[in-house]
């Protein structure tokens, strides 16, 4: 069977078009139907910030206190970590290895990863264990649940609120921003990062960046 990257299917109606190259913020639509066929990836500019941006409101998210109630004159808070370890207390301990995977461990990862890679992107460098990482970093996309652990805190918050007072954190902020930026990062925007890098170096490394950029005539 052979291939035809040029082209491009519409989700919509089924037209065949030719697959055009877009700049970022640009949109593809079908020239039948007007459904959106594609949308202009981020630059490694836009990335390397979403990125970063990704790792400082994680480390907030992991530092400062999330939610704290006072009961009787005292006040007790917690941290993404320490509600992790509440897990670790009752029968329900095994939960607390996949909270912490789904909610700290992985997305730890998959921003360290995207900080790497884009960092060395941006700097004109392919970055060591490049193909690897980027594999990694799709495996790692489905089990990074940050905004799954968003909704059990803010259920949390609305349940605590009626019996205690309760203070919001920087770290519940500091989460919610964090399920954003991972949920603006899409993976076309990351598989970009093949193109950026000149032919001769990801050639040899991945089948599917021998292509190259996306030729702009297709046969007919
Ligand atoms: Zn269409």
């Amino acid at each position: 069977m052979r291939a035809h990257p040029e082209l491009i299917a519409c989700m919509s109606c089924d037209t065949v078009n030719r697959r055009p190259r877009l700049e970022p913020g640009e949109v593809a639509v079908c020239a039948a139907c007007g459904g959106t066929l594609l949308r202009g990836h981020k630059s490694v500019q836009q990335l390397a910030a979403l990125a970063l941006t990704a790792a400082v409101l994680y480390l907030l998210a992991n530092v400062t206190p999330m939610i704290g109630i006072d009961l009787s004159g005292r006040h007790s808070d917690t941290t993404l970590w320490g509600s992790v370890l509440a897990f670790t207390d009752h029968v329900t301990a095994p939960m607390a290895l996949v909270v912490a995977m789904a909610i700290v461990v992985l997305p730890g990862l998959q921003i360290a990863i995207l900080c790497w890679l884009s960092l060395f992107t941006l700097a004109g460098k392919r970055a060591p264990l490049f193909t690897d990482l980027m594999r990694a970093w799709q495996s790692l996309r489905p089990w990074c649940m940050v905004e799954v652990g968003m909704l059990g805190i803010l259920v949390s918050y609305v349940k605590l609120k009626s019996l205690f007072h309760v203070d919001v954190g920087v770290g519940i902020w500091a989460m919610a921003g964090l399920a954003i930026v991972l949920t603006a990062v899409f993976p076309g925007d990351v598989q970009s990062l093949w193109s950026e890098l000149e032919p001769s170096t990801d050639r040899d490394a991945d089948p599917a960046a021998a292509a190259g950029p996306l030729p702009r005539s297709g046969p007919g």
